[in-house]
Formats: C-alpha cells, sequence, structure tokens
C-alpha cells in the first residue's frame, strides 16, 4: 500500500511517503533552532511552526516520492502521545488531507510508530518483535506480537526518559539544546571509565526491565558542582563519555537479559536516543555476543520523522485494520498499548 504520513508530535513537522517496506520519501522540517533559546521545546512555537510548516512539507514528500495524492491508499497521522497543539495540527491537517482526497484516515500511535519504521530499513518485522524503545519522553522495553494490534510493555523508566536524561546533563554541562547530539560529539574524545557513574536499578531485587536516570543525571551534577567549587576545569569530554556509557551499558543490558528471559532472538532498538553512536556499537556487541540479531534504524530515521508513520499506517492498511473516524481525537497520553486508533463505526 502507498500511504502518506504526517507526524507533528513535538518539534519535527515530518511527512514521509511509503510503499509497503520501501520508503519514498522523508520530508522534515524542524523548528528545533527557536527553541534552542529557552532549553528545551515551547508548545505554543512549536505548534506554530507546524501550521507554517505542514502544506510545504506535505508538497515536499509528495514530490520527493514522485506520487500523486489520488494514488494514495490512505492518510496516517500521529494521533498521540505528544503535545495536544502540536499533535492537534498534524491531526486536523491529515483530516483535511484524507477528506479531500476521499482516503481512508488512519490515527496511529507515535511510540510503536518509532518501532515499526525499521521495516523500511529491515523488512518486516519478526513477530514478536522485542523493542528497546529509547526517546526524550520515553524509555521501555516493549513485546510486541503484532505491531497493529499488540504492544505490550515489559518495563520502562520509573523517572526520566533516557533521552530527557542527555537534554538535562548537557543543560549542566552548558552544550545548548537538544543534548543527545552533542554529548554523542563530546564523548568520541573522552574517556568513557574516567568517571564511574552509578547505573540506576541494576541490583539482584530491582525490577529487570525497569530503569531509572534520574539519580544517574543528580550524580553527574553533583561531580560537575564539586568540580566548578574546588575552582577545577570540567573535563567535558570525559564526563559526556562516562555518562553516556552508564546509560547505554543499563540499556543494553537488561534489553539482551529480555531477549534471553522471554526467547526472542531479534532486537529493535527505536526512538531519538537510538541514534547514539555508543549505544549502537555496544547493542551490536552484546547482541552478538549473545546471539542476538540487532535490527537498528539509520540515525535519520530514529529520530522523529513523518515515514515512521506512514511505515505504521501501511501496515495497518496491510493488516485491513479500521481506519479512524473524522472525529478522531488528537490523545497527548495515547498509551503504547494502542498502536492505532481505530473507528467506532458510528462517525
Ligand atoms: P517521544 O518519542 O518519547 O515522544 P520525542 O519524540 O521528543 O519523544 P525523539 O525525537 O524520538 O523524542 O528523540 C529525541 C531525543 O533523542 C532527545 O532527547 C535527544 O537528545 C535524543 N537524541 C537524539 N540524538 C541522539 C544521540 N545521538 N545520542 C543520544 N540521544 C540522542
Ligand atoms: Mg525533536
Ligand atoms: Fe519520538
Amino acid at each position: 500500500p502507498l500511504v502518506l504520513g504526517i507526524e507533528t508530535s513535538c518539534d519535527e513537522t515530518g511527512v514521509g511517503v511509503v510503499r509497503g517496506h520501501t520508503l519514498l520519501a522523508d520530508a522534515v522540517a524542524s523548528s528545533v533552532d527557536e527553541h534552542a533559546r529557552f532549553g528545551g521545546v515551547v508548545p505554543e512555537i512549536a505548534s506554530r511552526a507546524h501550521l507554517e510548516a505542514m502544506i510545504p512539507t506535505v508538497e515536499r514528500a509528495l514530490r520527493e516520492a514522485g506520487v500523486s495524492p489520488r494514488d494514495l491508499d490512505g492518510i496516517a497521522v500521529t494521533a498521540g502521545p505528544g503535545l495536544a497543539g502540536a499533535l492537534l495540527v498534524g491531526v486536523s491537517a491529515a483530516k483535511a488531507y484524507a477528506y479531500a482526497l476521499g482516503k481512508p484516515l488512519y490515527g496511529v500511535n507515535h511510540l510503536a510508530s518509532h518501532i515499526c519504521v525499521d521495516q523500511l530499513e529491515h523488512g518486516a518485522l519478526p513477530e514478536p518483535t522485542m523493542a528497546l524503545l529509547v526517546s526524550g519522553g520515553h524509555s521501555s522495553l516493549l513485546l510486541a506480537p503484532d505491531i497493529t494490534t499488540d504492544v505490550r510493555p515489559l518495563g520502562s523508566t520509573i523517572d526520566d526518559a533516557a533521552g530527557e536524561a542527555f537534554d538535562k546533563v548537557a543543560r549542566v554541562l552548558q552544550l545548548g539544546f537538544p543534548g543527545g547530539p552533542v554529548i554523542d560529539r563530546y564523548a568520541r574524545e573522552g574517556d568513557p571509565r574516567a568517571i564511574a557513574f552509578p547505573r540506576g536499578l541494576t541490583g539482584p531485587r530491582d525490577a529487570p526491565y525497569d530503569f531509572s536516570f534520574s539519580g544517574l543525571k543528580t550524580a553527574v551534577a553533583r561531580w560537575i558542582e564539586a568540580r566548578r567549587a574546588a575552582g577545577e576545569e570540567v573535563p567535558v569530554a570525559d564526563v559526556a563519555a562516562s555518562f553516556q556509557e552508564a546509560v547505554t551499558d543499563v540499556l543494553t543490558r537488561k534489553a539482551v537479559r529480555a531477549c534471553a528471559e522471554q526467547g526472542v532472538d531479534h532486537l529493535m532498538i527505536g526512538g531519538g536516543v537510538a541514534a547514539n553512536t555508543r549505544l549502537r556499537a555496544m547493542a551490536e556487541e552484546r547482541c552478538r555476543r549473545a546471539g542476538i540479531i540487532l535490527r537498528v534504524p539509520r540515525p535519520k530515521l530514529c529520530t522523529d520523522n513523518g515515514a515512521m508513520v506512514a511505515a505504521l499506517g501501511a501496515e495497518m492498511v496491510a493488516r485491513g485494520r479500521a481506519a479512524s473516524d473524522w472525529e478522531l481525537p488528537a490523545d497527548s497520553s495515547l498509551p503504547v498499548t494502542e498502536p492505532h486508533v481505530p473507528g467506532t463505526g458510528h462517525g
């Protein structure tokens, strides 16, 4: 199926076009520069930027894909979770395009999309799929017997998300926003064993599939403060590398363990943090040693984009899932257990 996907859950206006598992276009307009001076995403600014970028980005994606909107089999859109006002812009646009073109509308889950995007890279997802979802707002281990209907959380963060920890540590190091990519860069010049930062929730009695990154973030901040108080220079590269090592160590350790215990021989890693160089390398090494096949999409498909929404939409069409109603709401807290928002049949 030929599907156009629209993503506006945060600060990226993403529009993608896919045919089944084939990526045809991935157009992204980001308002990240407008948020940088505030140190985080400002919802009102994001909504306005989506409004301005929407039509040009849809047109760019269609042009890139070289398809006519008449040939589409459906329009998919992120229905949640995310920023309410930002989601509303995407959902409204998707409804307008779907209605005007006479195409079915599929409201899909942003988190399931972060997983399903890997079909564009490595073909059909195995069933079940074990997924480590690590992004700005979420960090979870998910088992998905069917990405269109059945996603089960095995565990998740009890405080900060992994991406949030990257952003907060970058802020303490005064490296700007978003923090993930900068820390990734600095860490390449640093020693990951320079500082022994804590590994949260890795004790024998801790929940095996849950994560905690708030203690780590605090430990990093304290370590930096102590240095500054002593009038010493902060070794930014070593702090970045040691912090990043602590995050990736816990993520990969728990993900590999989940695969072994659940009898799953594939691991998919998705979400913005999956773009991290060290996480990718460590996961590669640990999966190889454990006999697990690793699937991680290229970095551009890990961070927010429209192609991932189109990929999940195409899977909905391929499997004959019910389309959404014209009343489809934007649901800022859509649970990960709901991969899409089927219509009630009354719409
Ligand atoms: P969610 O998907 O939970 O709704 P989101 O959509 O805001 O959150 P994503 O775009 O999926 O998040 O990911 C953004 C996060 O990924 C940010 O916290 C950012 O710092 C982090 N990130 C991006 N690139 C990297 C990288 N190379 N290393 C580490 N973190 C990264
Ligand atoms: Mg973003
Ligand atoms: Fe995301």
